[in-house]
Formats: structure tokens, C-alpha cells, sequence
């Protein structure tokens, strides 16, 4: 049999790889869920926007902030996430799995968790799974420009799912529903859905059409505490225009 003791452990750990997020960036962890498309169908979501199901989604995101210090601002919309941690940020010394693993595994605990308040009458059927990736960003302006893009995404799908699902909901198959929209530009889809009665688009719950951010609220609950203690903060969602330079105006503390 092998001696076991004579197994030199710096030959094995020379095989790890362990790649560290570059110093003094925005690191950028999105999450997404594992075939939601199904997930959603299984456990029976409002389509196009399941106002509960983001709901325990933000409820997730709430939690992830107020365990994680570094994570200054997060974002979602549908089944992904993004967590920004701070520039120098050193969790887990910047290791991209660490992070990437401790942040995914942590949401989806959490959404097993909290599903019974959200859905009470309904059974979780099987086990979401979300995957994740790091990104760094080097500059405030190049993450804002990645949280914009995010946000347009969200208006595009949400403007193309209302149409599709109306256009299903009045008796079309999910196919026709498909090649009516496909090509059409944003003006079509906004007289389809105004003949649809949808006038007015920004009459569509802010949630859906802007998404969820999440961050610290500029204010410490215990702004009059001790001398030397940590300021805590409320950690609150809000749907809320994140392309335009005045949130950030008016929350200098988030990227501050
Ligand atoms: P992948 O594993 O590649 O991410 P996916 O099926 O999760 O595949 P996504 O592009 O992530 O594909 O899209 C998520 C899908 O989940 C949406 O298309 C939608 O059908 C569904 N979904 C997610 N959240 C909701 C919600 N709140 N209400 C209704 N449907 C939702
Ligand atoms: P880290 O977050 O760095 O992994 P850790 O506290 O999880 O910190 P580990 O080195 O992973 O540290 O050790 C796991 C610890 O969990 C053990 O030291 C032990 O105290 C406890 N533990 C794990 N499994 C068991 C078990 N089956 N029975 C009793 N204790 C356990
Ligand atoms: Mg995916
Ligand atoms: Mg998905
Ligand atoms: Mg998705
Ligand atoms: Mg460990």
C-alpha cells in the first residue's frame, strides 16, 4: 500500500490554479439562474414578469449585502444579479472561484430559504441552481457603463416579453408569437402593445421596466451611537433610473 506520509503536499497543492482579480478594480459578480425559461414554467410564473418571483429574487440580494460588507451596490432584473464589490475589496484575497463560489452558493441558500414567504402556496418543486462569473472593471466610468447596460437589457427584454406574451395571451402560439416580432423595431412594439390597450408604457410597474437596485441607504441607523462604533445602514431596494448620471448625483456614497 502507499505510505501516505511520504505524499509531499507542496507537489500536490503546485497544481492549484488560483487566478486573483486584479487590484484596484470594480469587481463585478453576476449571477444567473440555471434554465429559469424551465424553473418558471415549472412553478407556474405570471408571464412576462412574475412580480413575486423578483421580489424573492431582490429579498436574496438584500441578504447578500447585508452579510457582505464589501458588496456596495447590486442590480437585477429577471433571473441574474450583479454584486459590486469595492475597489479594494480584499475578500477572500480577490480569489475569482472564492468570491464567485461563497456569493452563488450564499443567493441560492438563500432563495431555498425564502421561498415559502414569497410563495406560500406554492411547493418548490426541485432545486434552482444560479452560475456565476467574475468581471473587473478599472474604472467608475467603464462599471457604470456595464450597470447601463444591464439596465437597457432589461427594457429591451421587457418591452419584447409584453408584446410576446400579449400576443400569446390573445391566442397566438408561442411560434407565431415569434415570427410577428421578429425584426420589428422598438416604435412597432410600442403600437403593437398600444393597440394591445398598453398606451403608455411607463405605466407598466417600475419593476419590471427598470429592474432592482439594491445598496446601502446613505443614512446609519445608529448615526448617534457610541464613538468608535460602526456605522450600520439599512440596506433598501429601489427601481430606479441607474443610465442617467443624477442617481448617482444623488447617492455619492455608493462608488464614492
Ligand atoms: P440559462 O441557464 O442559459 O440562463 P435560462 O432559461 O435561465 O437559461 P435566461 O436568459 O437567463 O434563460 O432567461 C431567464 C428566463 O426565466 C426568462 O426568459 C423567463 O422566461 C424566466 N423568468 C425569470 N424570472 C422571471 C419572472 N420573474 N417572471 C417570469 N419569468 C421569469
Ligand atoms: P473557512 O471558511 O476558511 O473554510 P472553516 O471554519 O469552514 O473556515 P475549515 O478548515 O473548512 O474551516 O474547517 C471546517 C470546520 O468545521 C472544522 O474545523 C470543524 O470545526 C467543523 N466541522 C466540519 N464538519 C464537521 C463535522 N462533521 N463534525 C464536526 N465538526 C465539523
Ligand atoms: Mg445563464
Ligand atoms: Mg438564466
Ligand atoms: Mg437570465
Ligand atoms: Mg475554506
Amino acid at each position: 500500500t502507499k505510505d501516505v506520509g511520504k505524499i509531499n503536499s507542496d507537489y500536490i497543492r503546485s497544481f492549484l490554479f488560483e487566478s486573483k482579480l486584479m487590484a484596484s478594480t470594480w469587481i463585478v459578480i453576476r449571477i444567473d439562474g440555471c434554465h429559469f425559461h424551465r424553473f418558471s414554467e415549472v412553478h407556474d410564473f405570471e408571464k412576462p414578469n412574475d412580480e413575486q418571483a423578483l421580489n424573492l429574487m431582490n429579498s436574496c440580494a438584500v441578504a447578500v449585502l447585508q452579510e457582505f460588507a464589501d458588496v456596495v451596490f447590486s442590480y437585477g432584473v429577471s433571473d441574474e444579479y450583479s454584486f459590486v464589490l469595492k475597489k479594494d475589496s480584499q475578500f477572500c484575497q480577490r480569489k475569482a472561484s472564492n468570491i464567485v463560489s461563497i456569493m452563488v452558493s450564499f443567493f441560492t441558500s438563500m432563495y431555498v430559504m425564502n421561498w415559502k414567504a414569497f410563495f406560500p402556496q406554492k411547493e418548490l418543486k426541485y432545486c434552482p441552481a444560479f452560475d456565476g462569473r467574475a468581471v473587473c472593471y478599472p474604472s467608475t466610468e467603464i462599471l457604470r457603463d456595464y450597470l447601463a447596460w444591464r439596465q437597457v437589457d432589461c427594457h429591451i427584454n421587457n418591452q419584447y416579453n409584453t408584446c410576446f406574451w400579449m400576443l400569446v395571451k390573445s391566442g397566438k402560439s408561442k411560434s407565431e408569437a415569434q415570427r410577428t416580432l421578429k425584426g420589428t423595431q422598438a416604435q412597432e412594439k410600442k403600437e403593437m402593445l398600444a393597440w394591445f390597450g398598453i398606451d403608455d408604457y411607463n405605466a407598466l410597474p417600475v419593476m419590471f421596466r427598470q429592474g432592482s437596485s439594491v445598496f446601502r441607504d446613505g443614512m446609519a441607523l445608529n448615526e448617534n451611537g457610541a464613538a468608535g462604533e460602526k456605522p450600520c445602514y439599512k440596506v433598501i431596494v429601489e427601481h430606479c433610473n441607474i443610465i442617467e448620471q443624477s442617481f448617482w448625483e444623488e447617492h455619492p456614497g455608493i462608488l464614492g
